[in-house]
């Protein structure tokens, strides 16, 4: 698995308090990042995050801890433009005052057009683990270790019902990646699958700085990238597009199918690589925020590059949660 991240701190808090203003259910990109943009605009509300490390199940594996982190894309569409670009800014800006986020900076290389396109890829789960760090600094309540198990209704507020106890809220975000589905099986998401190859290819120096390459396979594509795994440098192969949802064939087949599929036309040394590890995920398919309201203050957001974007996601959803409450 890649960036696990470092022993959880000690002083965590044990007793859930009965009441917040503000309850996220989920530590990924999208709650971290929320509760950072909360504690830094709202400082005066009183803000729990709930999060649970599932166990590791490598059939099957949903969150930011296996994402693989890149930040700097192109879009044509100007929000997804924006969202991506204010994370390379916070990004910048945290790396700037010393914050390991084990980045490394090269470019995207569009194989087929032969473009070249500025990158950031970073550590999701540094990034994850500094932002939760912060937010607890400025006094957010953060649970580890906490399942949430449903929130309902309850006077102008909600219940949000844990393995620690039941604590209410005004306001609730919930923030589970594809796990929200569990909860809010109606909530519009689609989710797909997708592979990440670590390769047992140790990276030679010339490739340290190989550009995040995009190669088109079959009808859709894979991506070539070098990243900090565990310490160390590798190559990752990732694929979009090639694995269907009722697919039930080996994982090593699909690394036999992207090299058939074009992969080893495109990028002939991948032919003698093997793979180390192979990592399976599942993300939500849109790209941009997918929000819903069911009940008036309780929200579900989900984004299907929720790495890329946590900044913006953070900070609108964090506005979102601060507006004074009707009533
Ligand atoms: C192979 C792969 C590669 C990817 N690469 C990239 C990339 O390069 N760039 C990018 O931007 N995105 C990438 N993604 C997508 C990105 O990982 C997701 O968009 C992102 O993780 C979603 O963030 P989130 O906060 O919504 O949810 P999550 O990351 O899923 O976080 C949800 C949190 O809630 C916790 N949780 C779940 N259920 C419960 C519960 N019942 N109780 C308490 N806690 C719970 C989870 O443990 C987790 O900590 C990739 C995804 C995959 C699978």
């Amino acid at each position: 698995m890649t960036d696990l991240p470092a022993d959880l701190p000690t002083d965590l808090p044990t007793d859930l308090p009965t009441e917040a203003d503000v309850v996220i259910c989920g530590g990924g990109p999208i709650g971290a990042s929320t509760a950072h943009f909360l504690a830094r605009t709202a400082p005066q509300l009183r803000v729990v995050v709930i999060d649970d490390a599932p166990a590791d199940d490598t059939s099957h594996v949903t969150t930011y801890r296996y994402s693989g982190g890149s930040v700097r894309w192109t879009w044509s569409d100007p929000v997804k433009r924006e969202m991506t670009a204010e994370t390379a800014d916070l990004v910048r800006s945290l790396l700037a005052d010393g914050v390991d986020l084990a980045a490394i900076e090269n470019s995207y290389h569009l194989l087929h057009t032969g473009e070249h396109i500025p990158a950031l890829n970073i550590s999701a789960a540094k990034l994850v683990a500094h932002l939760l760090e912060q937010a607890r600094g400025a006094g957010v309540q953060v649970y580890s270790d906490t399942v949430v198990d449903g929130v309902r209704p309850e006077g102008s507020g909600h219940l949000v019902e844990t393995s620690r106890g039941t604590i209410r809220a005004a306001r609730v975000l919930v923030a589970l990646g594809a796990a929200n589905k569990r909860l809010f099986p109606h909530g519009g998401v689609d989710l797909e699958k997708r592979q990440l190859f670590v390769l047992d290819a140790p990276v030679p120096p010339e490739r340290e700085g190989m550009p995040h390459t995009i190669v088109p396979v079959g009808d859709g594509f894979g991506y070539v990238f070098v990243k900090s795994v565990e310490g160390r440098l590798r190559v990752l192969v990732g694929q979009e597009d090639i694995v269907e949802d009722d697919d039930t064939s080996g994982a090593v087949d699909y690394w036999a199918t992207l090299l058939d599929r074009g992969l080893a036309t495109a990028l002939p040394w991948l032919r003698e690589a093997k793979t180390e590890q192979i990592l399976w995920g599942v993300d939500i398919a849109q790209k941009k925020l997918v929000l819903d309201e069911p009940e008036p203050g309780l929200l579900v957001a989900g984004c299907g590059s929720a790495v890329r974007s946590s900044a913006w996601l953070g900070r609108t959803l964090a506005e979102r949660l601060s507006e004074p409450l009707a009533g």
